[in-house]
């Protein structure tokens, strides 16, 4: 196997970055001091909401929207296989049911029509609801708690359209993939009741490791708040703790971090919009490839991968040959309901989702990052052409 020569993603790190992370270690802050305060207070201005909650992932933030909505055992969320793991696996750590709907086959967000109904089946219970259930592992009278769409690849779900959806449920809005975007002028993480946004290396900005929520409803920000801390609720001494909580700090070098990325966002995301032109140009003599579609209500793309589908044929010997020239090429989604201790718990099958199984089998996800040049672009697209021959 040749030595990769382009890299998959990669973080887009300043001296600025460097001091500020370098300074924490002058002081002796280095978790629950200033940073994350002042990180926090950033996000909720520029995002324009009342709570910013930084968390040590997005998967953190996650869980942390799961329990403020008050989902447990046996309760019912709709969402969709067309994500990565984390955001079912959320609901699974409190042993609630992921209800799976497919996905929009343009932009892979999840389809609104579907979702209605869905919806109004699960509300109305009973023989209504079977069919939207998995084979196992749920009970036909539980209750429908929330919807979580999920802003695949940077591109906002269709949140005007969930509203008949989302009647009388909670929204939790996995917008991990998509700091900075925008859906007919709104940020992104503001579409539902809560949102989340994470910082993992390979995402727009990073901390490292690190999340943050944001949402502007007061009392789940105050018990979010003290789940991340030990279950501490306000007032609570170090070694009171109210709630079952979680250690789900961001430690001060993360936040330092964080803070410079999150000022540089607009510069990071105009770099990623630039790289995805890009591709978008080099791609064009490429006929085989379709490129990703950005619908109209996406007033503001935050570019996380670049994703582009393949006859499902040709796509794993494409990566084969990408590989063998040492350019990294992944599929991207793999299926949810079709993990091993999904399949196992819930008793999905292959063809459960068509549109999110043939997004997964003809999705490729390309090199992509901010610090990517043209020469590298080109050249992920020549050998991609000569892949395709
Ligand atoms: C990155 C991501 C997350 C959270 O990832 P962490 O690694 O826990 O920060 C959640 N959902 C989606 C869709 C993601 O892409």
């Amino acid at each position: 196997m040749p030595e990769t020569r382009i890299p998959m993603s990669a973080p887009d790190l300043t001296e600025a970055e460097r001091a500020a992370v370098l300074a924490v270690l002058h002081t002796p802050h280095l978790s629950m001091g200033p940073e994350y305060l002042a990180f926090e207070q950033a996000v909720a201005e520029r995002i324009g909401v009342r709570h910013a909650i930084s968390v040590n992932s997005g998967t953190a933030g996650l869980h942390l929207c799961v329990r403020a909505a008050g989902i447990g055992p046996g309760d019912l969320v709709l969402t969709t296989p067309f994500s990565f793991m984390a955001s079912s696996n959320v609901l699974l750590y409190e042993n609630a049911v992921p209800v799976f709907v497919d996905v929009d086959p343009l932009t892979g967000n999840i389809d609104p029509a579907l979702a209605a109904a869905a919806s109004a089946d699960l509300q109305t219970g009973g023989a209504a609801a079977r069919r939207w259930l998995p084979r196992r592992g749920a009970n036909k009278g539980a209750p429908l708690k929330a919807l979580l769409p999920v802003d695949v690849f940077g591109q906002p779900a269709d949140y005007d359209a969930l509203r008949p959806a989302a009647a009388g449920l909670k929204i939790i809005e996995d917008s991990c993939e998509a700091i900075g975007a925008q859906y007919h002028g709104r940020n992104a993480g503001t579409l539902g009741d809560t949102g989340v946004f994470a910082f993992y290396p390979n995402k727009q900005m990073t901390t490292a490791e690190g999340g943050l929520i944001v949402t502007d409803d007061d009392e789940a920000a105050t018990l979010m708040r003290a789940l991340r801390n030990q279950g501490r609720a306000p007032g609570d001494t170090w070694l009171q703790h109210t709630y079952l909580g979680y250690n789900y700090r961001l430690d001060e070098l993360s936040a330092a971090l964080g803070r410079v990325q999150f000022g540089r966002l607009d510069e990071l995301l105009a770099k990623r919009q630039r790289v995805a032109n890009w591709y978008a140009t080099h791609l064009e003599d490429l006929p085989e490839i379709e490129q990703p579609h950005i619908a109209a209500s996406t007033t503001r793309m935050s570019w996380f991968v670049y994703v582009v589908r393949l006859p499902a044929t040709r796509r794993d010997a494409v990566i084969a040959a990408l590989e063998a020239e040492g350019i990294p090429a992944r599929p991207y989604f793999a299926p949810i309901h079709l993990q091993p201790f999904m399949v196992e718990r819930f008793g999905y099958q292959p063809g459960d989702f068509p549109v999110t199984e043939e997004l997964g089998q003809r999705g490729l996800a390309l090199p992509f990052s901010s610090v990517m040049t043209e020469e590298q672009v080109a050249e992920v697209c020549t050998a991609l052409g000569r892949a395709l021959t």
